[in-house]
């Protein structure tokens, strides 16, 4: 979204956004004027800065095969030159273009109304439009393993932008994933529910009011939002403060163990700990970083590592949901700053004597996590986070409602569950859960 004088600029990433979160819709087009309320926005971390590089990578690569195919077979590309602040003098260069008939249309800008789309590729295919006896259909580059809902949304959204333009719904759209599969789409089938939700879209546009009437409800858009922490902390504000009045202390009956000096003095040690969570994982404890590595498929190379850390044990995280991964390492590595402080070191197990024995047995190489233990004054101590789900009655699916319908035996879970944003830290001893 952005402002270009009076008028507001609506793209795919926007109406995406939209369909996935209301609320965002509404802060982004609040922060276009509230300069306050845009320095609120969560600056993209090292993970994000890390996709954005290989998007961009994947992009590049694929447009070079695809140039090397379509010169091979004597065509022509065309690269669209990007004019920041000035999407109507790309657009024309785009129309021209089109016009003119190249075959493969590199960085393709629309401009229609408030309505502007860069698509990452056009390519001619021979079905006549007002173009000429050609017309355009949109690929687009992702660096997911599977296609998503909101791939197909932008590519519909480009897909109408062009549209316009040759006067012909194309009959497909592709996207090239990750994997480097080329899935495609028929533009019809999902013609009707884009038009209908880019319809609400612009609708709420119009009609929206200057003040915030939405509210942060947790999504699987949370994890990579721009207004994650934001939201967080409104969420933390808006929970009601539950006061529980201490019961009164029954007289002792037996004399009370006095605190040892050894254990007041690690009292006062601890107190004195700053165990606030840092903001970033940039510089996070080694374990850390490599539980971090586990749990969100990085590749362990792209991560700068202190000498020597790259390897060892992980802590043990369990049912996080996207939008907690962040948090729980932040608390985890808060905690594991702490504990070296007092020097308490994060230990792997001791060696299973018979796991050469088993493995060969197996047959695998498969080689499971180790998790560490957190030794603390010679006692090995076990550390786990998780988040609480909340279970509600299962409420039937479509499909279970039309399966049903049509006489099928359809198992139903009694319950759902769903994440509540709480994290739990478990200590237990080594094996005890
Ligand atoms: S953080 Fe979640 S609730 Fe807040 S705007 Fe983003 S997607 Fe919506």
């Amino acid at each position: 979204m952005q402002r270009l004088g009076p008028q507001i600029l609506l793209s795919a990433t926007d109406l995406v956004n939209f369909h996935e979160c209301a609320h965002l819709t509404t802060l982004d087009l609040r922060a276009l004027d509230d300069k306050a309320l845009k320095a609120q926005r969560t600056q993209p971390d090292e993970h994000a800065q890390l996709l954005f590089k290989r998007g961009n990578e994947f992009e590049a690569a694929y447009l070079a095969d695809l140039k090397r195919e379509v010169l091979r077979a004597g065509g022509t590309v065309v690269e669209i030159e990007k004019t920041p602040g000035n999407p109507a003098k790309s657009a024309a260069a785009t129309l021209e273009v089109l016009h003119a008939g190249a075959d493969l249309v590199y960085q393709a800008t629309f401009l229609d109304g408030d309505l502007v789309g860069h698509a990452d590729f056009l390519r001619k295919v021979p079905r006549p439009s007002a173009l000429g006896d050609y017309s355009y259909e949109v690929i687009d580059t992702k660096l997911g393993r599977h296609a998503k809902a909101s791939y197909v949304l932008q590519l519909a959204f480009y897909g109408d932008l062009l549209a316009r333009v040759q006067q012909l719904d194309p009959h497909a759209m592709h996207v090239v994933l990750g994997t480097r599969e080329q899935v495609t789409f028929t533009c019809s089938e999902y013609s009707r529910y884009f038009r209908r939700l880019l319809g609400r879209f612009t609708q709420t546009i119009a009609n929206a009011s200057t003040e915030i009437t939405t509210r942060p409800t947790p999504c699987s858009k949370c994890a990579q939002c721009h207004w994650n922490e934001r939201c967080e902390q409104q969420r933390a504000d808006d929970e009601p403060t539950v006061t529980f009045t201490p019961r009164p202390t029954p007289a002792p009956t037996e004399p009370t163990i006095p605190t040892s000096p050894a254990e007041a003095a690690l009292r006062t040690r601890i107190d004195a700990l700053d165990l606030a969570p840092r903001a970033g994982l940039t510089a996070a404890h080694p374990a850390v970083l490599r539980t971090a590595v586990r749990l969100k498929h990085l590749k362990s190379h792209d991560l700068a590592w202190p000498r020597g850390t790259r390897s060892g044990p992980i802590l043990e995280v369990r049912n996080l949901s996207d939008a907690q991964q962040n948090r729980a390492l932040r608390v985890l590595d808060a905690l594991l700053r702490g504990a070296e402080k007092l020097g308490w070191s994060l230990e792997p197990p001791a060696s299973d004597p018979n796991a050469d024995r088993h493995q060969s047995f197996a047959r695998s190489t498969y080689r499971p996590p180790v998790f560490g233990r957190l030794i603390v004054d010679g006692e090995p101590l076990q550390l786990r986070i998780d988040e609480r789900q909340r279970q509600s009655d299962h409420v039937p699916t479509e499909q279970e409602k039309a399966d049903e319908k049509r006489g099928r035996y359809v198992w139903m879970p009694r319950f759902d569950y769903a994440p509540s944003g709480e994290l739990r830290l478990h200590v237990t001893e080594p094996g005890h859960s």
